[in-house]
């Protein structure tokens, strides 16, 4: 295996490090409390306590109420199901969805699937920036509509979307909104008491948590057909054995995250601004893409003019470093990002764009010594081209 220590790891868009407190934290759930929690002997008892307490404080950490909470698999299937329940509730006819063109594949591709069920799915644009319009959205709502999803922050461009204001339009039109916000949880404040969501998707594993749980917050009162079927977990309405060591480490992860937000966000967006202003300032023809104000604190998205970013990142592996061209999960597919192409860049600055996301496990060194190889991977790749 190669050692992890050994490179320098830009890519926590796709995946985090988990936290040793995390891990610490599940160790017991795997080797001593491994009870299923819905057996009624006392070691079980344990287990459905401390998914309780993990539940509660998740729930305090984002201002909402533990029973709407619902532990799931991760960000994907919490997408699924909010989509899904809406529509299933209409049987798939005379229902509508409006969602924007730079989702994640996880909405994106479940509303295509709606669609060969019958629902009839609005793809919003989006400025050239990234940001969704919610004009737009009011203006794109009719009779039919059964929920508007759009996300809390993009994965590719870090663009923070005006989630509240799309909130509050639609709470006035009495139309469902969900949120995916699984690159703003433990990244960006969250408070359920302002965002005005219905639904809201997350996951551990990109905030410092183990991979293959999450949780879908629904807001009291809001109806939800279930979208795994089977036992009556999550009061009935998300079947399976609760990933007990999984939640533990996901409650752990969120509160060490919101613990040190603000002193992170800050660490982070100073190396991301020193990232960004050298790049543009020392290697020709690079833009940045994505809003400079509404950005996530740790993404660096750039286009270098006349490089292909797959290359480059192959060279930049080469020499000890982790990063991302569009998002991981379309690595092997030969289009251009969905989202680049929202922005309006054309096809060739879209391939030629290479995603950097930075933590506060990255340090100023790292980011000089990133920036200085791109640099020079560059000049290397033009005058060859030349
Ligand atoms: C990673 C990601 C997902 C998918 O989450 P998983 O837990 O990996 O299924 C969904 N939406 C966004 C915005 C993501 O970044």
């Amino acid at each position: 295996m190669t050692d992890i220590n050994n490179v320098i790891y830009m890519d926590h868009a796709a995946t985090t490090p988990v936290y040793p407190e995390v891990i610490q934290a599940m160790q017991p759930y795997m080797e001593e409390s491994y009870a299923n929690p819905s057996a009624i002997y006392r070691p079980a008892s344990q287990a459905a306590k401390a998914v309780s307490t993990a539940r509660a404080a998740i729930a305090e950490r984002i201002g909402a109420l533990p029973e709407e909470i619902y532990f799931t698999s991760g960000g994907s299937e919490s997408d699924n199901w909010a989509l899904f329940s809406v529509c299933e509730a209409r049987g798939f006819k005379d229902c509508h969805i409006i969602t924007s063109q730079i989702e994640h594949h996880a909405v994106i591709n479940t509303c295509k699937r709606l669609e060969k069920l019958g629902v009839k799915v609005t793809y919003l644009p989006v400025s050239g920036t990234g940001l969704v319009d919610p004009r737009k959205v009011t203006e794109n709502l009719c009779p039919e509509t059964v929920m508007v999803s759009v996300m809390y922050a993009n994965n590719e461009t870090g663009t923070i979307e005006p989630v509240s204001e799309i909130g509050q339009l639609l709470r006035e039109k009495k139309v469902l909104f969900h949120t995916d916000a699984v690159q703003a949880l433990g990244h960006i404040p969250i408070d359920m008491n302002i965002l005005n969501a219905d639904m809201m998707s997350a996951s551990a594993h990109k905030l410092g948590g183990p991979k293959g749980v999450g949780m879908l917050y629904i807001r009291k009162g809001v109806p939800a057909y279930p979208f795994i079927h089977g036992g009556a977990q999550e009061r009935g309405r998300r079947a399976g054995t609760v990933n007990v060591p999984g939640v533990i480490g996901f409650a752990e992860a969120v509160r060490i995250a919101t613990d040190n937000l603000d002193h992170n966000a800050e660490k982070v967006t100073r190396l991301r601004d020193r990232m960004i202003s050298r790049i543009l300032a020392e290697i020709p023809d690079s833009v940045l893409n994505g809003d400079h104000d509404n950005r996530l604190p740790g993404n660096v998205n750039i286009s270098f003019k006349g490089i292909e970013g797959e290359t480059l990142l192959i060279l930049l592996d080469r020499a000890g470093i982790c990063a991302s061209s569009g998002s991981a999960c379309s690595t092997g597919a030969i289009d251009p990002s969905h989202v680049l192409t929202a922005i309006g860049l054309d096809e060739a600055t879209a391939r030629g764009a290479v995603r950097f996301t930075l933590s506060e496990h990255n340090t100023p060194d790292e980011v000089d010594r990133v920036t200085d190889t791109l640099k020079e991977i560059i000049e290397r790749l033009r005058t060859a081209c030349r």
